[in-house]
């Protein structure tokens, strides 16, 4: 299983990066044809992240989008994929499987600037998550995870193949946008990757919303993670006071998510 960080800069694009997208992909057989393919899933689709999606697949083999949540910096770039699927060279393709929040459908009509009955039947799949909803795409397997945010949300855990050793099941997590909370902890539970969120540091007093360092840096502690790595910082923020407060509570390995790194997940870096 392989992950690619496509867009990572927190609450919006950056200068470095399209706002929030990471691909994750792993290899197995599919059942129509009993040929042995890629499959994809996308975690999020913020602003900006379909072009740079589109510098690793072609968008029609995309096979899943999970929709952490329905702030724009995470679902604003659905609707370049809608348009793609409806007018463009997508058209004619299999609908994609969009598992978000409820209220996900609703979230695309508004942003496409439509209203009902458009319910994007030929472009997408939806499928309305749950805390521990399973769902899966190909050889990967993927449970919701509730989050705690300002709005609902869910990060998920994905496990499938080793890319090495594809009898091996290796693991990530996702943490979508959140603060601390038991079922991110239970969520992540001995996953080799945690991709978390970083959205504020110790100068951020409120609560609820996102995790500062400190809180980021004890959920991988917590939760025994192989490696971390740290995203969704915004592009203000000085990384050297989040590298600070990550440390003072998470000595394991440590990566800050960059847009085009991709890891072998159970592996580390490419
Ligand atoms: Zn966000
Ligand atoms: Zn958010």
């Amino acid at each position: 299983m392989r992950l690619t960080i496509i867009g990572c800069t927190g609450s919006m694009s950056g200068p470095a990066s399209p706002a929030s997208c990471y691909l994750v992909q792993a290899t197995g057989v599919d059942p129509a044809t009993g040929a042995r393919r890629v499959y994809s899933v996308a975690l999020d689709l913020g602003p900006g992240s379909f072009g740079a999606l589109w510098r690793h697949l072609d968008p029609r083999d995309l096979d899943a989008v999970h929709v952490s949540h329905g702030h724009a910096d995470h679902i604003g770039d659905i609707i370049s994929l809608q348009v793609h699927r409806r007018w463009g060279p997508g058209r004619g393709a299999a609908p994609v499987l969009v598992a978000g929040p409820a209220g996900t459908a609703e979230r695309v009509r508004q942003i496409d600037g439509t209203t009902e009955p458009d319910g994007y039947e030929d472009e997408f799949s939806f499928l309305t998550l749950v805390d521990s909803t399973v769902y899966e795409v190909g050889p990967m397997r993927l449970t919701a995870a509730a989050g705690r945010h300002s709005v609902e949300s869910y990060g998920v855990r994905i496990e499938g193949p080793d890319e090495a050793d594809p009898s091996r099941t290796v693991s990530m997590f996702y943490t979508g946008d959140t603060d601390e909370a038991e079922s991110i902890v239970r969520g992540a539970r001995g996953v080799d990757l945690l991709l978390s969120e970083v959205g504020f540091t110790c100068a951020d007093a409120a609560e609820g919303i996102h995790m500062n360092g400190v809180r980021a840096g004890s959920l991988a502690a917590r939760a025994g993670a192989g490696r971390l790595v740290a995203t969704h910082i915004q592009p203000w923020t000085d990384r050297a006071v989040v590298e600070a407060e990550l440390r003072s509570a998470w000595s394991g390995p440590l990566d800050f998510a960059q847009s085009g790194q991709v890891y072998e997940v159970g592996a580390g870096r490419r």
